[in-house]
């Protein structure tokens, strides 16, 4: 057989061993080509009498990641271009059978006659482990790199070659259902306890181990395909189904507020599937699936999520003339909150650390820090013992600067007071060597400004952290009005390394990420003072998409620190530029009532030991005017909440803070969790067009005000009709 993705051998038992390994990849990722020549394989397999059946295996170090989904975003196209073609019933139809390809393809494997066993060490992520389902038989590596799962609802779409079906009959509807929904990574031994896969082994048993199961007569017949075959939670129209499906759609609802089709897709795919024999259940999933890979946000979130991130992640922006830095040492100044998260990731990415305090003492604290990080982790059975060992054995707590003197790459964290910081960038750069490059994670002093206290302005630069370090995965990169090239790929090359994903983000108050959720956050407080109840402030939040409601996220942050930004802006800026309502709700807050947030258990909610959460009842009574719930406008509050920060999204572009709509959608996302499923900020503001968007904030300023005026940048788009994509690839041409 001639192949270019797959070896194909028969060994001397007539056993087939296919070994998918594509040329020039790294990772096999599901193709039309591996489409075309895994069916070849199925019936070279089932033609031949003296192939007894076949093992899958990989030729790499991880099985697969899953389709292509840049060849998803292929098939989309083409719909378009048959539509204009040949009318939509014609394009529909072309779509769907083309989308169903890698179902009818599985469908094929599992009923050729012939046992398959799938033999899968490393990674087997979305269509690669919707494929080892189809298999007879599944065997996986007990080793720390094997991972299975169906994340395909983490980019707005869900597991469409069979997956909801397979799944819902090996385990529990309630557990399949979270399994689809959740999308999670599961380790070799979780997926055996869950019944996803038949057995667990060695690494380089695997293979023989699946041959074995051939020899052994191991069945070519699916459970399901087997008469009078039972689904594990039996019928769904029965008493026990009963107790599922109503629950069910409770959950669904809480946690996706119906924003995910994806989401809604997988409860009917499964609910539907369940009632039908396999053939039928696997067309009403592959209708489903037909449907949803047209969604909006299919596109937005593959767009955002996989592709721009993925382009983020690799250096799509870092300077390509300057050679890689190798950052095997790194300075951290400040052992507080921050800069203890910064020395553990970095010290975790396998870097010798430095962490400097006032004192050994507040240094030793610091690290103590990534001592109950890595505690944490051993308990979970994520880390060893030696891990931890090894990792606190890379961080130098001291208070000596001089112990910074052969680092490749110096952050500071101290206190957000500019004097305190200029101190500190004179201290080190006594020390460090001329080239070092010098970052500041300052969250509100712009660059340019603390650059003016160093001697070398080209080699200082913001690195932008997010709290928590060890969880948040964006990083704001800040160029200052001085920052050179060098400082900007050295950044990058340092959070490449710690596998975080950075954006570039030019020099302003609050750079981009803050600036938006600031406005968030004020939009909450707006809304409080006009006597919009504080538990539909919060539910609108949430039910716009946002992670939390804008109260809850100012008791993270700290409402005495939102208190001291507004001042410090008041005082830099003139009182025009904060709101007074703002001002003496947080000053009643913090000054009269002594509320400063979560951290004190106090703020706009109250936090009482083992128990949830509550809003705090003195709320009423700051607030000026009280309005009737059923008087209030839950689609309108949750407009204000996300084109309030879209605006101030556009704003940063009109600004040139953001030079490239990548960065504000993917750092909308994973900095401030600006609702997922519309792929960012900025790409809410694409699909739904510029015009429909404009017309929305116009509305919304006639009734609430000047922020939500629109920037001349997003009136012209809406003149044009043009997107934030589309102009950045004009510039780019
Ligand atoms: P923190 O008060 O917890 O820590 C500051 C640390 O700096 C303290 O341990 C202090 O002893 C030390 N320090 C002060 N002066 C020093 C000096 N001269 N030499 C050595 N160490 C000194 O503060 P934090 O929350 O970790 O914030 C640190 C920085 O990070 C600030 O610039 C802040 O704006 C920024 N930041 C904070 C957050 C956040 O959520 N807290 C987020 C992003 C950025």
């Amino acid at each position: 057989m001639n192949l270019t993705n797959f070896r194909f051998e028969t060994d001397a038992d007539g056993i087939a061993l296919a070994t998918w390994d594509m040329p020039g990849r790294s990772m096999n990722v599901i193709t039309p080509e591996v489409m075309d020549e895994l069916a070849r394989i199925v019936d070279a397999v089932a033609g031949d009498a003296a192939i007894k059946g076949c093992v899958i295996a990989s030729g790499k170090d991880n099985f697969s990641g899953g389709a292509d989904l840049t060849m998803l975003q292929g098939l989309g196209r083409e719909y378009e271009r048959l539509k204009a073609e040949q009318g939509e019933e014609a394009a529909m139809r072309a779509f769907f059978e083309e989308s169903r390809r890698l179902s009818l393809l599985y469908r094929k494997l599992e009923t050729s006659g012939k046992p398959f066993a799938a033999a899968v060490a490393g990674v087997c992520l979305g269509g690669a482990f919707e494929l080892a389902l189809a298999c007879h038989h599944r065997i996986l590596a007990d080793d720390d790199r094997t991972r299975v799962g169906l994340p395909e609802i983490k980019v707005g779409l869900f597991p469409g070659a069979g997956g909801t079906q397979r799944v819902a009959r090996l385990m529990q509807t309630g557990d399949a259902l979270q399994m689809l929904f959740k999308g999670e990574q599961i380790r070799p031994l979780m997926a055996r306890n869950m019944g996803l896969v038949h057995a667990v082994a060695p690494k380089d048993e695997i293979v023989a181990k699946a041959k074995e199961w051939i020899r052994a007569g191991g069945s070519a017949v699916a459970p399901w395909d087997v008469p009078k075959f039972k689904a594990p939670s039996g019928k769904v129209y029965s008493p026990a189904g009963m107790m599922i499906w109503p629950p069910a759609n409770a959950i669904y609802r809480r946690e996706t507020h119906d924003n995910y089709p994806a989401a809604k897709a997988i409860l009917t795919s499964v609910y539907e599937g369940l009632q039908l024999p396999m053939d039928l259940a696997l067309k009403v999933e592959s209708r489903h699936f037909a449907r949803i890979l047209r969604t909006t946000e299919a596109a937005a979130m593959i767009r955002t999520l996989f592709i721009s991130m993925g382009e983020l992640n690799k250096g799509a922006r870092r300077p390509k003339d300057v050679a890689p830095t190798a950052i095997r040492k790194v300075g951290v100044v400040g052992a507080g909150f921050m800069g203890a998260g910064v020395a553990y990731v970095s010290a975790n990415a396998g870097m010798e650390v430095v962490l400097i305090d006032q004192s050994v003492e507040a240094a030793e604290k610091g690290k103590a820090y990534a001592h109950t990080l890595v505690t944490n982790q051993i308990s979970k059975g994520r880390a060893k013992t030696a891990d931890r060992d090894a990792l606190l054995a890379r961080i130098h707590a001291s208070a000596d600067y001089a112990d910074l003197k052969d680092c490749d790459l110096v952050i500071e964290a101290v206190f957000e007071d500019p004097k305190v910081k200029a101190e500190v960038i004179g201290k080190v750069e006594a020390v460090i060597g001329p080239d070092v490059i010098f970052a500041s994670n300052t969250s509100t002093l712009p660059i340019t400004g603390l650059a003016k206290a160093s001697g070398r302005p080209e080699q200082f630069v913001g690195i932008h952290f997010f709290s928590p370090v060890e969880k948040m995965m964006l990083v704001e990169i800040i160029r200052g009005g001085t920052t050179g090239e060098r400082a900007v790929a050295t950044a990058l090359d340092y959070v490449r390394a710690i596998k975080k994903t950075p954006i570039v983000v030019n020099d302003s108050r609050g750079f981009f990420a803050n600036r938006c959720v600031l406005a968030y956050v004020l939009e909450g407080h707006k809304m409080l003072l006009e006597g919009v109840p504080p538990a539909m402030i919060e539910a609108a939040g949430r039910m716009a998409g946002m992670p939390v409601g804008p109260l809850s996220l100012n008791d993270e942050v700290a409402l005495d620190l939102g208190l001291k930004i507004a001042r410090a802006t008041e005082a830099q800026l003139g009182a025009d530029a904060v709101d007074p309502g703002q001002m003496k709700l947080l000053t009643a807050l913090v000054e009269t009532h002594g509320r400063l947030g979560r951290k004190n258990k106090k703020g706009f909610y109250d936090y009482p030991e083992g128990a949830p959460k509550r809003l705090w009842p003195g709320l009423r009574d700051l607030q000026p005017a009280r309005l009737d719930p059923d008087a209030v406008d839950v689609e309108e509050l949750k407009h204000r909440l996300l084109v309030v920060q879209a605006l101030e999204a556009a704003r940063t572009v009109g600004e040139g803070v953001i030079t490239d709509p990548r960065e504000a959608d993917v750092g909308s996302i994973l900095g401030f969790g600006f609702a997922p499923f519309t792929g960012g900020a900025l790409s809410y503001i694409d699909f739904m067009g510029a015009k429909a968007f404009v017309d929305l904030a116009h509305g919304l300023e006639a009734k609430h005000g000047p922020r939500f005026g629109v920037p001349d940048n997003l009136l012209r788009m809406a003149e044009t009709g043009g997107t934030f994509y589309g102009e950045a690839a004009q510039q780019a041409a």
